[in-house]
Formats: C-alpha cells, sequence, structure tokens
C-alpha cells in the first residue's frame, strides 16, 4: 500500500464492501435441531435440559455447582445476592465494564465503588481496590476484561476478612487462570451467554460456585424465593411450597438452554479458532508504534473481543475519529467500554466526574474492539489490519 493513501471517510474506496461485524454469534443445523426437539418437548423452561447444560458447564470449568438465570446481569445480581449484598453496604468494582457490573449491585440497594485499573492489564488494580476497601465493603467484583482471566491472587486477604470476591466472568467463559479454567475455584463467578458472547442461549447466564449454601440461595434467587422448583414437586406429587424469601423470575428456559448446550459441544473448537484469530492478530500489532494492547497471556484468553488503544500522541486525530474511519472502510470497529463511572445515572446519583479514575479514564478515551469471531476468516482479518493501516497512515502525527 502507498503510504498516505485516502481512506473511504476522506473520499477513498472502501476497503470492503460488505461490513465485517465487530462479533457474531454461528449457530449450526445441529443447534437448530436440538432447540426444535426441545420445543417438541414437555419441558420448555426448568426442565430437564436445565439441569444437563449445568452439569456440564459445571463439569467444563469445574465448578461444584452452576446455577443458570436468564442474563448475565441476573448472574451478576444473583451473585450480589448470594454475597449478602445489601442496603448500606458498598461493592468495589472497575468502571472499564458494561454497565450491568454496576447494576447489580445497585439493584441490591448497595453502592458501588469505582476503583481504578490497572494501566497494562486494564482490569481492576489491586492498591486502588484495597484502597477503596472500608469497613462497609461487602464484595469487590473483579472483571476479566476482553476474556483475559484476571489475576485473583491478591484477593485472599480480602476474603479472609469476609468480603466476598465476585468474578464478572462475562467475556471469560474458557480462559484459563492459574487455578484452571475461570469459574472453577471461584466463590463467585458470573456468565453471560448472551449471543456475542463465546457461545449463546440466546438470553441468558450462569452463576458457578464452590459454595453450596450460595448456590441454593440463588437457586431460590431465580425463581421467586421459592425453596422447591415444580419439576421437584412434580417428582415428589406435592403442590405445596413455601416462599422463604423475595426473589425473582430469573429463570432460564430450556429452550436456551438447548441451544446453549449444543454449542458447548464445541466450545473447544470455538476457543481455539478465536485463540487462533487473535494470534493473528496480536503478531501483526504487538511492535506497533501507533496502538497498544493490554498485557495477557494470548493463549490462555477466551478472546471475546479484541481491544487496542490508540498511542498516546501517535496519531492526529483521537479514538472516535478512528472507530469512524474504520467503519466507513466496512470494519465494524466499536467501543467496550465508556467508563461506568461517567454515566449520567452514576454521575447524578454519586457526583462522579472526570479526573475521578484517571487511569481508566485514559484508556477508555482510547480503547476500541476490531472484528473477531469464529467465523471471520484470515481475509476478512486481513481487511482489518489492512484498514487500521490506512487509516492510521492518513492520520499519523
Ligand atoms: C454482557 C455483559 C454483561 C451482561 O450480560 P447480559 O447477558 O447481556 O445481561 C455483564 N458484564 C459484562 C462484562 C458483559 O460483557
Amino acid at each position: 500500500m502507498t503510504p498516505g493513501e485516502r481512506p473511504a471517510i476522506a473520499g477513498g474506496t472502501p476497503i470492503r464492501t460488505r461490513h465485517l461485524p465487530y462479533g457474531r454469534h454461528h449457530v449450526t443445523d445441529d443447534d437448530v435441531a436440538a432447540v426444535l426437539r426441545t420445543l417438541r418437548s414437555d419441558w420448555l423452561t426448568t426442565g430437564p435440559t436445565i439441569e444437563l447444560f449445568e452439569q456440564r458447564i459445571a463439569r467444563w470449568i469445574g465448578a461444584a455447582h452452576v446455577v443458570s438465570v436468564s442474563s448475565g446481569t441476573a448472574a451478576l445480581h444473583a451473585a450480589c445476592a448470594a454475597a449478602h449484598v445489601g442496603h448500606g453496604d458498598e461493592v468495589v468494582v472497575p468502571p472499564l465494564t458494561h454497565v450491568a457490573t454496576a447494576n447489580a449491585v445497585v439493584f441490591q440497594g448497595a453502592r458501588p465503588v469505582f476503583a481504578d485499573v490497572d494501566p497494562s492489564t486494564w482490569t481492576l488494580n489491586p492498591s486502588s481496590a484495597m484502597a477503596a476497601v472500608t469497613p462497609k465493603t461487602r464484595a469487590v467484583v473483579i472483571v476479566h476484561f476482553a476474556g483475559a482471566a484476571a489475576d485473583l491472587g491478591w484477593t485472599a486477604p480480602l476474603r479472609d476478612r469476609g468480603i466476598a470476591v465476585i468474578e464478572d466472568a462475562a467475556h471469560a467463559f474458557g480462559a484459563i487462570g492459574t487455578h484452571g479454567p475461570v469459574g472453577g475455584e471461584s466463590q463467585l463467578a458470573a456468565f453471560s451467554f448472551h449471543p456475542v458472547k463465546l457461545f449463546t442461549t440466546a438470553e441468558g447466564g450462569a452463576v458457578a460456585t464452590n459454595d453450596g449454601e450460595a448456590a441454593s440461595a440463588m437457586r431460590r434467587f431465580r425463581n421467586h424465593g421459592i425453596d422447591t422448583e415444580l419439576r421437584e414437586r412434580e417428582r415428589t406429587g406435592t403442590w405445596r411450597y413455601q416462599m422463604v424469601e423475595l426473589g425473582w423470575n430469573y429463570r432460564l428456559t430450556d429452550i436456551g438452554a438447548a441451544l446453549g448446550l449444543a454449542q458447548l459441544e464445541r466450545v473447544d473448537a470455538i476457543l481455539a479458532s478465536r485463540r487462533a484469530l487473535a494470534r493473528r492478530y496480536v503478531a501483526a500489532l504487538a511492535g506497533s508504534t501507533r496502538f497498544v494492547l493490554p498485557k495477557a497471556a494470548a493463549d490462555r484468553h477466551a478472546w471475546h473481543i479484541f481491544t487496542l488503544a490508540v498511542r498516546p500522541g501517535a496519531l492526529r486525530v483521537g479514538r472516535d475519529e478512528i472507530v469512524a474511519a474504520l467503519r466507513a472502510e466496512g470494519i465494524g470497529a466499536n467501543v467496550h467500554y465508556a467508563p461506568v463511572h461517567l454515566q449520567p445515572f452514576y454521575r447524578q446519583r454519586y457526583g462522579h466526574r472526570e479526573g475521578d479514575l484517571p487511569a481508566a479514564e485514559d484508556i477508555c478515551g482510547r480503547i476500541f474492539t476490531i472484528p473477531l469471531f469464529p467465523e471471520m476468516t484470515e481475509r476478512d482479518q486481513d481487511d482489518v489490519l489492512c484498514a487500521l493501516d490506512r487509516v492510521a497512515r492518513w492520520y499519523e502525527s
């Protein structure tokens, strides 16, 4: 390519005619057949497929219990409730995440206390998190950002003090941490099965835990606070049930679980193709003078999204212009995320302002996501790299 070639946003010819999305679900004929079987069965919700789905996840990650719910958000909410997060409590959360991470804390009447992220890994900074802990702190939420297993070693003293460690593992099914798969050794780890995540139930989520009491509490929590499920009552021939606390309807359907179960069968292949594509991106971008990558172990990563940031001072324009220019080339660039503490709701409620969390705000101002999904070809990927190069040359400082 010639230097300074005119990008599409400045009147050049777009690299792609067909838009390449940043992520995309993949549904096979086997998946469809599994869903149809469930649709024709006796149970559309909270039936045998749910149980099987939960068992398979538990086995895959190595957790004692898995409780499925209707979304990743519900999973975070259930985890907060199981950790006894309540009115007047505080929960330490990072701002570089989906709004649902903090919202789940608010659902329980508690306050999310935002702590800063590490400038190299982009996950919760242990010293900022520790500094945010007060006598009111009930839990700390670690986000395995983009699918990189965050280090949890530093959280042991928190657990000794009775502070729960909740993992937002929405990005990280299949990521490998120091003790094996994310969620396997967890107190509470929340997954999401939204279509853009590693595998899907359409809407859905689950919490993995090694605490049997927390698992029972979450089974009640997803079912109105009732102490038994319908299928159990049918088995024992009783109509009687007891609502022992306030709960929600956060149940996953068997239809969704059938889709998830079929997808879970090929999760190793899904992970392998994400990792192979990510390795090519890393090889092409690791030494870039224009962009920086977060520090992460590529082969232990779940690669939910591929994020990078504009290197400070490298370009004449900001991230927003780069994203717009990539989109003009037919590349579905996106941003994960705007800093949560600066969302209007959190600003108004807690008085947050720019400058409160400098590392997160700096990264959030430069970060963007480029396409990565298993069905993407190497040619698609070369289009992304070519577009990045073309746009960066055009805007070189
Ligand atoms: C997707 C996501 C959620 C919410 O999951 P839903 O299934 O969409 O409710 C929560 N946290 C993070 C980090 C996510 O990416």
